[in-house]
């Protein structure tokens, strides 16, 4: 059986055995949920940021050309 890998509170890897149907053992099992979701949001966040800052440029560009 693989090694769990989930962390433990103090940042360590589990030292459990995996479960059969997961790559985390029982306690750390919604680890499993966690982990992917939190990379995604941590992209998601830096695409949401370039993005609002591209639209902001394009919007005070705009409205100085309009202005005149
Ligand atoms: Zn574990």
């Amino acid at each position: 059986m693989a090694q769990c890998e989930g962390k433990t509170r103090k940042g360590e890897r589990c030292k459990r055995e995996a479960q059969s149907s997961s790559a985390f053992c029982s306690i750390h099992q919604d680890q499993e949920i966690r982990a992917p979701k939190g990379h995604e949001t941590e992209w998601d966040t830096d695409a949401i940021m370039k993005t609002a800052l591209g639209f902001a440029l394009v919007g005070v560009i705009l409205l100085f050309r309009f202005r005149r």
